[in-house]
């Protein structure tokens, strides 16, 4: 049979347009992608890259005042708002347009409108008009979710986030996950006001207790107002800004509401059961370990499957997929000790178990370790960095580690090859330190403080 397409992928996110580029680039396919929004996905638009340049203008706040502790003569104004925010669609805009070069250079045949399935071979596009592909493939990402309470549509998401046209005096951050503490972490350091609710007993829940404990000390001690064990009760608009009732009794108000609970899978309205693609219970598309879906002919890849939602994870997905379904090399993606990184203020690199984890699997020994780092203890400064190594008291193996610093994300990079590879405890402290560092403190940490 003939098709017009050899692949079609919806959606032209992280993992969509890698897959698609890839295929078509790579191996000769004859691809077409549909994108109904914005190039680049959730990753480049509204998610990783507008928050890390978020990130970065937040932390010159401290910096600046580091730096005259340190002899500098610096003169701290204020922050214009505006002024980052038109450099940042600019940014957006030119990444933008890279993607649609790189796809065009690869012979993609790009639909800038919505798509849907129509059967196993079949797309539909928005302008009525259907495609046939030999593989349909699903990147459609995730969208977040915004909880049911009396007038929730008051609050914003992190797809508003970056648009704001004035940067809020005071804002509340519903959530205690990675995107919520990173969003607080931003506007406390641009000089918002900023009170998180968390419905759990701690924020970051999933992730290391200690470092969490850890992350939360600092984040308060830097003005963040952190209730947790807290939840949204109702939202009424009132002069100056949105009064909020908690559940635990108290009235506030913010000038913003933003929600930050977590991320559905955007599969919903895309045909896909109507052609007998199982869904699962949260609504991500449910594949195989070739990321092939109940349809033989259709495949899932990215937050949409919702196995791991990271953008170099997608990626990976995505170039698994091309392997096996266009290379002639069915390659299962690797979900296996992903490093990761949390843009808080300390950062939080992470790779393998956390404590609690590992103590399920088996006897460990923790090597951990809270320091004041020489730049900041030179000033003065109370905050602590956190070095933390698990490890398998059988194997010797290093089953998890948990850096809280400035830079733990391009540190857990690095430590990250090492746990991959297999690395024992001994394998790190036969590693000579690089004087002087922070994470030389991972090659010198000499006896447990825990075993069980
Ligand atoms: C605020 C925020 C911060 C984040 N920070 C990080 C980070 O620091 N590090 C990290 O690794 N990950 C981060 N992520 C997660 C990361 O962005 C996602 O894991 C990644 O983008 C997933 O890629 P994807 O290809 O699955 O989907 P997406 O990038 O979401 O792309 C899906 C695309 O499909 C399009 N689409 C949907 N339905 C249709 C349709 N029917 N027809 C046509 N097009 C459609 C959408 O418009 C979208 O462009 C962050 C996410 C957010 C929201």
């Amino acid at each position: 049979m003939d098709f017009d397409f050899d692949l079609f992928v919806i959606g032209g996110g992280s993992g969509g347009v890698r897959a698609a580029r890839v295929a078509a680039g790579e191996t000769g396919a004859k691809v077409g992608l549909a994108e109904e929004s914005r190039m680049g996905g959730t990753c480049v638009i509204r998610g990783c890259v507008p928050k890390k340049l978020m990130v970065f203008a937040s932390e010159y706040a401290e910096g600046m005042h580091e730096a005259v502790d340190y002899g500098w003569d610096v003169k701290i104004g204020g922050f214009d708002w505006t002024k980052f925010r038109t450099r940042l669609e600019g940014e957006l805009d030119r990444l933008e347009g890279v993607y649609n070069r790189l796809l065009e250079g690869s012979g993609v045949t790009v639909f800038p409108q919505r798509a849907t399935v129509a059967d196993a071979h079949t797309v539909r596009l928005a302008d009525g008009t259907t495609k046939t592909a030999k593989h349909i493939l699903i990147a459609t990402g995730g969208w977040p979710s915004i909880p049911e309470v009396e007038n929730g549509e008051l609050g914003i998401s992190s797809n508003e986030v970056f648009h704001l046209e004035e940067l809020p005096k005071r804002l509340l951050v519903v959530g205690g996950g990675y995107i919520a503490c990173e969003m607080a972490c931003i506007f406390n350091g641009l000089g918002t006001e900023v009170t998180q609710f968390y419905r759990g007993a701690q924020i970051l829940r999933g992730f290391d207790g200690e470092a969490r404990g850890h992350i939360a000390e600092h984040m308060q001690r830097h003005g963040i107002d952190i209730h947790c064990g807290t939840n949204i009760l109702s939202m009424e608009k009132v002069d100056g800004g949105i009064e909020v009732r908690s559940t635990t009794g108290d009235t506030f108000t913010f000038e913003e509401v933003l929600f930050a609970i977590g991320r559905t899978p955007n599969s919903a309205g895309l045909g896909l059961e109507e052609v007998g693609v199982e869904i699962g219970r949260r609504g991500e598309v449910v594949v195989d370990q070739y990321s092939q879906t109940s349809v033989p002919s259709i495949y899932a890849i990215g937050d949409v499957t919702n196995r791991v939602q990271l953008t170099p994870v997608a990626i990976r997905e995505g170039m698994a997929f091309v392997d096996t379904v266009f290379k002639g090399n069915p390659t299962a993606p690797d979900h296996d000790l992903i490093p990761s990184a949390v843009f808080t203020q300390p950062e939080y690199g992470t790779v393998g178990l956390s404590e609690e984890d590992a103590r399920e699997k088996g006897p460990i020994e923790v090597y951990s370790t809270a320091f004041r780092p020489m730049h900041k203890s030179f000033i003065g400064r109370d905050d602590r960095v956190l070095m933390k190594l698990i490890v398998c008291a059988d194997t010797r193996r290093v089953l998890g580690v948990h850096i809280v610093s400035d830079h733990a994300g391009e540190m857990i990079q690095l430590a990250g090859v090492a746990v991959k590879m297999g690395a024992t405890k001994e394998d790190f402290d036969r590693t000579v330190a690089v004087h002087p560092t922070m994470s030389e403190e991972l090659v010198t940490l000499k006896t447990p403080v825990r075993t069980a």
